[in-house]
């Protein structure tokens, strides 16, 4: 599982600023993929190889009784608890204020890791200026400017370097040909009725729950001789034959649950239409280049009228997921879940489809003679090869000249064209652009 990194502080520091640049590299994978709203709050980052992620806890005052300043002060200890460390951001300009003493006592109560950071330190000189921030009692103070990147590098290490991780090679070995599903989404949408529903009806095998409350659990089963993994987002825990719901709704452990899944299954709650929540699911879903297919439970609750706005909300929402497989389904009365099985399979096989560099040109090829890249300026694409450049989700480079003006729209042509050949329904699907110099 990926460390936790929250970060804390009063409004203004530039906790948002620090939070965008180092989840930037996940942006860019992201960026192009129209209607999706991202939840600003959580995102994931990568120093080198070592991923982690962050948590932005808005503005934080410990002492807040009432209002806004409250809830925000409930969710900054929410995502505090959550975290593994903690990162605390101070504002290098603005110096040390009655705040920053409030929030400090508070870190130092807690007793997790933390790292001082003073932000905005672009161009001045260590020392005098950031001398007053020993004050706090939180040792070491790093200076960093978000708005510059400067200092970043070192910040990650020192937040991470005390958490002990595992190597990377010894995380999350995966007992080869297991497949990983998690089931994701709200809370009350039914995950626990329709985890129930499967599992009641295969075979268990034997698990050890782990000690925290915070990572997912994994529910082993074989269904059709085939060995799975279930990853619970839910909370659930075991009681009897059947599991049950004990806490509620933990993004962090549904970001965890999605990135160790092959396959994510996002259900949506038919009574309910998609909300904000949801959408910010499918976004971290998207984000993390799973497999995933989507079902609407409860569909035997709603009417008409209602599932004809559902259809629409699912069309306007969340159009990103377009690639993915749609049920309709009723966990409760076990309507369209041997479908939905198949889909999440059929999803998985997709992820991992192998694609031969000849049969890629060939389908280039023909892709380009049925319809040639416009001439943008002087250039005209010339598309010459294709070559698979990962799995998992898959990658298609394709090489050839000038390709840098390849329009969007082009690219989207050719997803639809490379989906459709090789039945890529359920993943997500990268096509880049390489240029011969
Ligand atoms: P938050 O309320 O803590 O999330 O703070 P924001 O990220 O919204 O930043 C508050 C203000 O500080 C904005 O005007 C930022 O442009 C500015 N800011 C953030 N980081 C830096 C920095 O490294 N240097 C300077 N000079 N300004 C910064
Ligand atoms: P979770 O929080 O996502 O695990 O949701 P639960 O499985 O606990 O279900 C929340 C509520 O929705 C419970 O009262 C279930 O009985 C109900 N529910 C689950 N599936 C269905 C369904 O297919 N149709 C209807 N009408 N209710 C359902």
């Amino acid at each position: 599982m990926k460390p936790v990194l929250a970060l804390v502080g009063r409004p203004n520091v530039g906790k948002s600023t620090l939070f965008n640049r180092l989840t930037q590299t996940r942006d860019a994978i992201v960026a192009d993929y129209a209607g999706l709203t991202r939840d600003r709050h959580y995102g994931n980052g990568r120093q080198g190889r070592r991923e982690f992620i962050v948590i932005d806890t808005g503005g934080f005052e410990p002492t807040a009784e009432t209002g806004i300043y409250k809830e925000m002060a409930n969710q900054t200890r929410q995502a505090v608890a959550e975290a593994d460390a903690v990162i605390f951001v101070v504002d290098a300009r603005a110096g040390l204020s009655a705040q920053d003493h409030d929030i400090a006592n508070y870190l130092r109560k807690l007793g997790k890791p933390c790292v001082l950071t003073a932000n905005k330190a672009e161009g001045m000189q260590e020392g005098a200026q950031l001398a007053e921030f020993y004050e706090l009692g939180l040792g070491e103070v790093l200076p960093v400017s978000a708005a510059h990147g400067q200092g970043l590098r070192t910040l990650v290490d020192q937040a991470l370097e005390p958490l002990n991780l595992p190597q990377e090679d010894e995380e999350d070995a995966v007992e080869p040909g297991v497949i990983r599903f998690a089931v994701a989404g709200r809370p009350n949408v039914g995950k626990s009725t329709l985890i129930n529903t499967w599992l009641g009806e295969e075979r268990l095998i034997a698990f050890d729950m782990p000690g925290t409350t915070r990572d997912a659990i994994r529910v082993p089963f074989e269904r059709q001789g085939q060995k799975f993994e279930l990853i619970d987002t839910a909370g659930l825990r075991r009681k009897g034959r059947v599991f049950e719901a004990v806490e509620k709704f933990s993004v962090v452990k549904t970001l965890q649950a999605i990135e160790s899944a092959n396959v994510v299954l996002l259900l949506l709650d038919a009574t309910q239409g998609v909300t904000d929540q949801d959408a910010h699911i499918a976004g971290y879903i998207l984000e993390s280049g799973r497999a995933v297919v989507l079902a609407v439970n409860k569909w035997d609750a709603v009417d008409d009228y209602q599932r004809q706005q559902l259809q629409r909300q699912l069309e306007t929402r969340l159009t990103f997921l377009k690639f993915a497989n749609l049920h309709l389904i009723s966990a409760r009365k076990r309507q369209g879940l041997e479908p939905l099985w198949k889909s999440m399979l059929k999803a998985h096989q997709a992820a991992n489809r192998k694609m031969s560099t000849p049969v890629l040109t060939r389908l280039l090829q023909q892709a380009v003679q049925f319809q040639t890249p416009k001439k943008s300026g002087m250039y005209r694409p010339k598309l010459r090869y294709a070559h698979q450049g990962g799995m998992n989700p898959p990658v298609i480079v394709v090489h050839g000249n000038s390709l840098e003006h390849v329009s969007d729209a082009y690219k989207r042509y050719l997803e639809g064209w490379f989906r459709k050949e090789f039945d890529l329904t359920g993943t997500p699907l990268r096509i880049e652009m390489k240029t011969s110099t």
